[in-house]
């Protein structure tokens, strides 16, 4: 899972999505309201392109799903389900792209609480997954450092077999992708460069290209990487860092 940086949505739709929620909080029975203004038809012509097309933007690689990585995103999901806040069915805020199993087989209407009643689950769009998830390279699964963290692998399947298995491959596929990158770099072929940029980040599961990245900087990092010193070498080349990271 990789944080995503939320773009602003249109004046237009924000206007819009103003005017369904203050429908919804007049409504008897808001929850039923919800539900149908998201499912109508003017709503779904004038509304969901935008959202979905925006999310598109927003998301890793190529239109992938915010909570996996790995399928495309397909579906706008609620992260507060309508069902527990339909208040929150048109808010900009609470609307992420997943693909349809994260989506509707797996999250479907869970939304785990704390003690506290602050939600379990991680919203990438507004919280760094960093503290609470880390990604063992080697093995390719997730390991939780929180109850957050904890709640998103069981709730997402974070370590279906599936994800183990592509991340295994991001990790093995990656290094010559980096190489290639450089070869282009250090020959002034900058077009090159960029479609290697472009095919480094837009692999399924990049959320291994950024653990590989920040993992080859922490102490230790030489027994993460071990017998693998030239993977070591090209994550903590500087001029692959400022190139493929923005920052060294
Ligand atoms: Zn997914």
């Amino acid at each position: 899972m990789i944080r995503i940086k939320r773009a602003p949505l249109p004046r237009a739709a924000l206007t819009l999505m103003a005017g369904h929620t203050g429908d919804i909080s007049q409504a008897s029975v808001p929850k039923q309201r919800a539900k149908q203004l998201w499912k109508n038809t003017t709503v779904r012509r004038q509304i969901h392109p935008v959202l979905r097309s925006t999310l598109a933007k927003m998301a890793p690689g190529l239109e992938r799903c915010m909570y996996c990585g790995d399928n495309q995103g397909t579906d706008i999901d609620h992260f507060e389900p309508v069902r527990i806040n339909p208040l929150r069915t048109f808010d900009w805020h609470n609307h992420l792209l997943a693909c349809s199993l994260c989506n509707s087989h797996l999250k479907r209407d869970l939304f785990p609480l704390a003690k506290d009643g602050s939600p379990l689950l991680i919203d990438p769009s507004s919280d760094d997954p960093a503290p609470h998830l880390h990604l063992s390279l080697a093995a390719g699964e997730y390991v939780h450092l929180t109850d957050r963290g904890e709640a998103t692998i069981k709730v997402f399947g974070l370590n279906r077999s599936i994800l183990v298995r592509g991340r295994r491959r991001a990790y093995r596929a990656t290094p010559p992708l980096l190489d290639r990158w450089l070869n282009a770099f250090e020959k002034g072929d900058m077009e090159d460069a960029a479609d290697w940029a472009s095919v480094v980040w837009e692999q399924p599961t990049a959320d291994v290209v950024l653990a590989m990245f920040h993992q080859a900087l922490v102490p230790g990092a030489e027994d993460i990487f071990a017998d693998e010193s030239e993977t070591l070498a090209l994550l903590r080349d500087p001029v692959i860092r400022t190139g493929l990271l923005g920052t060294c």
